[in-house]
């Protein structure tokens, strides 16, 4: 009896023994918990203590995350609209050489069949050239070394001189010079400035123009293929063949595609031309109205100082020096340069020798 209870008071210490000791240990941990909670504390507070500190930059970088994902993943967007742009034009042409070709052929006259092949094959290389050196060509940026040019501002992201009519693009994350827009979400995956400007603005203008042309000439034949189409769910159905079918479906398609495309591209080719004819780009338009605006209020006319006029705007743009450029740069695939290199803006040539018997009066 004597030998159990001395157990039990000797279980009884070491079990106190245990439960001084856990505790002791407990108060350990709580204590390195709170020492690690303090240093990360101090840690957050030091990396994020900036006293420029305001209600814009926390916005900033709450949308940091967003920005990151819009920089990152438009980019393949781009790269998803131009397989998509290749991949419908492609299947026009080839509904037009497969299905529209041999009836034309057979039907109609021999004037007739050298228009439609000689526009059509025309009109389709100027689209191809014009969108591959749009695609292709970079629209220039600005010299990287900061001695070799005075520019009128400095860029904020790049922390480099910016020289007149240069604007940052947030997607490229550089300067272009003379930049229009970024074309990534429609057609070009790529900035539109001053050395491919004239081919997007031409790529949508040949494309527009091409759409109209099967929109007017496919008219007849998308006007019987969709009533074709309207019988196939009449009792008794009509005897059709599957190749009858899908010619009737692709003319529909090609039909409701092109003058689709011809409404949407040509309001933007309009706008676009509206712009050139006043000497400007997309970007300048907004800065142009804000200061017209500003002058209108003090009495005074704005004066854009990069129009020459609305004709020879369109000279400059195009690059027609010579009347013989009309056709070798304008009617024709040319790759030829634009006017200046981008970084300064003198009188263009042929705006200036027209000019000269002006200023001598
Ligand atoms: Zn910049
Ligand atoms: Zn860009």
């Amino acid at each position: 009896m004597r030998s159990r209870q001395r157990m039990f008071a000797a279980v009884m210490r070491l079990l106190l023994k245990c439960l001084r000791l856990g505790r002791r240990r407990r108060f350990k941990l709580v204590r390195q918990v709170e020492q690690l909670w303090h240093y990360g504390h101090l840690c957050l507070h030091s990396l994020l203590y900036n006293s420029f500190t305001n209600g814009d930059v926390v916005l900033d970088s709450l949308f940091e995350p967003i920005y990151w994902l819009v920089d990152h993943v438009t980019r393949w967007f781009g790269v998803v609209f131009v397989a998509l742009v290749i991949g419908l034009t492609s299947s026009i042409v080839a509904i037009v050489y497969i299905c529209l070709l041999p009836l034309i052929l057979q039907t109609y006259t021999p004037a007739w069949i050298c228009w439609h092949l000689a526009y059509g094959h025309w009109n389709l290389i100027m689209i191809v050239f014009h969108y591959y050196m749009a695609i292709t060509t970079s629209p220039g940026y600005p010299p990287q070394a900061k001695d070799d040019l005075t520019g009128v501002s400095i860029c904020r992201k790049c922390i480099a001189p910016k020289p007149a009519r240069t604007h940052h693009c947030s997607i490229c994350n550089r300067c272009v010079l003379k930049m229009d827009h970024h074309c990534q979400a429609a057609w070009l995956n790529n900035c539109v400035g001053h050395y491919n400007h004239r081919y997007f603005f031409s790529f949508c203008l040949f494309m527009t123009m091409g759409c109209i042309y099967c929109s007017i000439s496919g008219w007849e034949m998308f006007r019987d293929a969709y009533t074709a189409i309207e019988t196939y769910y009449q009792t008794p159905p009509p005897t059709f063949s599957f190749r009858q079918r899908a010619f009737h479906k692709s003319v529909v398609y090609l039909w409701v595609l092109c003058s689709s495309v011809a409404l949407a591209l040509g309001a933007l080719t309009l706008w676009h031309a509206a712009l050139i004819t006043r000497g400007e780009t997309s970007i300048e338009r907004h800065i142009n109205k804000k200061e017209r605006q500003r002058l209108q209020k003090k009495g005074k006319v704005f004066r854009n100082p990069y129009s020459y006029g609305g004709w020879d705007n369109w000279k400059v743009f195009l690059g027609v020096d010579v009347p013989r450029h009309w056709l070798t740069r304008v009617l024709l695939p040319s790759p030829h340069l634009p006017h200046g290199t981008g970084l300064s803006w003198d009188l263009p040539p042929c705006v200036a020798e027209q000019r000269a018997p002006l200023l001598a009066i």
